[in-house]
């Protein structure tokens, strides 16, 4: 794997950092272990893994792909970092990321775009880019991601991966650095759904320095995963999501996922319509309850703390520091999302923006409570297009937000979802993704269907 980052990484830009004597020395430490006759720490001891930039990792660089981090290095590890290392899993580095995980394409890191490798030309999803490209080009079999709103799901949708967003409180928040602290949630990505449930087993669980971490065993998906991939799927009730398709949808995608459809029954299952209704208002739910939350998670970059420092020669306060570091080491994107938090947040706005987002939240989690009544699981595409061009959304802010449309639902609702492959859209050759969701705690199914899927 080292070998072919070497090889391909200067054209998919999936890292921003490798370390190779690192990640060699892990994997010796495997392999004496194994000549010794010791039992391998875990059934993924020795395979190597992509970090995304989000994650700490004790002396790793860490940049969140911004500018405002560099020169930081991190004193300790996350708690996915040390349960990974714990595991003996080999961690190659980190990868690319949008800046501080706010973008659908990677295109707003701070160090260049990552590629994706079924076409250079177009984006690897975001904002686990870095992630999901290293997994498509073959540089890692292994991927750590968060999602906010869909950068696990959308990056691998549209880089032909397996992504899970597992269950709010399922995988330890400590360490990651923060961007919507009530929706972002660590998971899996990988090549197959089995691989995804081994790692999901290793990252998951109870963790005391994560107050929203959940006090409940992991759930048993890799037994799922292996029953799923016989492929009997009788007896499960799937629900389409009405909301999610039609206008707007590539007809590519849709083909692909009316073919998935039929697949699902072929293997015995139970496909219904299933309306909800609130799902429409998610997006706009979302483009407010994040950045509000992001101005004031990103207030602790002050110059004072982490990273980058200027303007110490022509500033004549501590403010103006502030001010100037925050000006040269944010990117636009981070700027707007500051700006509208900030908006929104303010008193007199509070009630009409935040707290009506809110009141949205708690209905789409009533829609997913009351479809989960009839169906065991969800299902629509995962994002409503294929990888787009670079640079083809990245001065519409709005057309780059569509890409978390389908997404969004479940990260409001703090529920379990994920994206598995559903083949290539007959209109454009690339891949499409069928995203399964299913209610909190409930992942066995959702992995169940999808190995079953894939
Ligand atoms: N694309 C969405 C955003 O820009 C989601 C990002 C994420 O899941 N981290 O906020």
């Amino acid at each position: 794997h080292l070998d072919r980052i070497a090889a391909v990484d200067k054209t998919v830009n999936a890292f921003l950092y490798v370390d190779t004597e690192r990640a060699l020395s892990a994997a010796r430490a495997v392999d004496e272990d194994v000549a010794a006759g010791r039992e391998p720490a875990s059934p993924l001891a020795g395979v190597p893994l992509a970090l995304k930039d989000v994650f700490v990792m004790e002396g790793a660089p860490t940049t969140c792909g911004s500018k405002i981090l560099e020169g930081w290095s991190p004193p300790y590890d996350a708690t996915v970092t040390r349960k990974l290392l714990e595991a003996g899993v080999v961690i190659l580095g980190k990868t690319n990321m949008d800046e501080f995980a706010m973008g659908s394409s990677t295109e707003n890191s701070a160090f260049g775009p990552s590629r994706n490798p079924w076409d250079l030309d177009r984006i690897p999803g975001g904002s686990g880019g870095g992630s999901s490209a290293s997994l498509a080009a073959f540089e890692a079999p292994l991927a750590i991601g968060t999602d906010t709103g869909g950068s696990i799901r959308q990056p691998g949708s549209v880089t032909g991966t397996v992504g899970v967003k597992p269950t709010y409180g399922g995988v330890s928040r400590y360490g990651l650095v923060a961007f919507s602290s009530s929706l972002d949630q660590g998971g899996p990505c990988a090549r197959t759904v089995l691989d995804a449930a081994l790692l999901h087993e290793v990252i998951g669980g109870h963790d005391p320095l994560d107050s929203t971490s959940i006090d409940a065993p992991v759930p048993p998906v890799v037994a799922a995963a292996r029953d799923g991939a016989r492929g009997d799927l009788s007896g499960m009730r799937i629900g389409i999501v009405t909301e999610f398709q039609g206008d707007g949808y590539q007809a590519g995608v849709t083909a692909a996922f009316v073919q998935a459809v039929e697949t699902l029954k072929g293997l015995g299952a139970e496909v219904v319509e299933v309306s909800c209704p609130h799902f429409d208002y998610a997006l706009p739910a979302y483009y407010l309850i994040a950045p509000s939350e992001a101005s004031s998670n990103l207030a602790r970059f002050d110059a004072m703390r982490y990273g980058l420092r200027t303007g110490d020669d022509s500033a004549n306060s501590a403010e103006q520091v502030m001010a100037l570091t925050r000006e040269a080491g944010f990117g636009a994107e981070v700027k707007r999302r500051i700006m509208i938090g900030t908006y929104a947040l303010s008193s007199g706005y509070y009630d009409a923006y935040y707290g009506q987002a809110q009141k949205v939240r708690t209905l789409i989690t009533q829609d997913f409570e009351k479809a989960f009544e009839s169906v065991d699981v969800l299902i629509s595409p995962t994002t409503p297009t294929t990888a787009f061009r670079i640079g083809e959304r990245a001065d519409d802010p709005m057309a780059m937000y569509l890409a978390d449309l389908c997404t969004i639902p479940a990260n409001l609702a703090g529920t379990p979802a994920m994206s598995v492959p559903a083949g290539l859209s007959d209109e454009d050759g690339l891949p499409v993704g069928l995203q399964v969701m299913a209610p909190a705690l409930a992942e066995p199914r959702m992995y169940k269907v999808a190995a079953a899927f894939e």
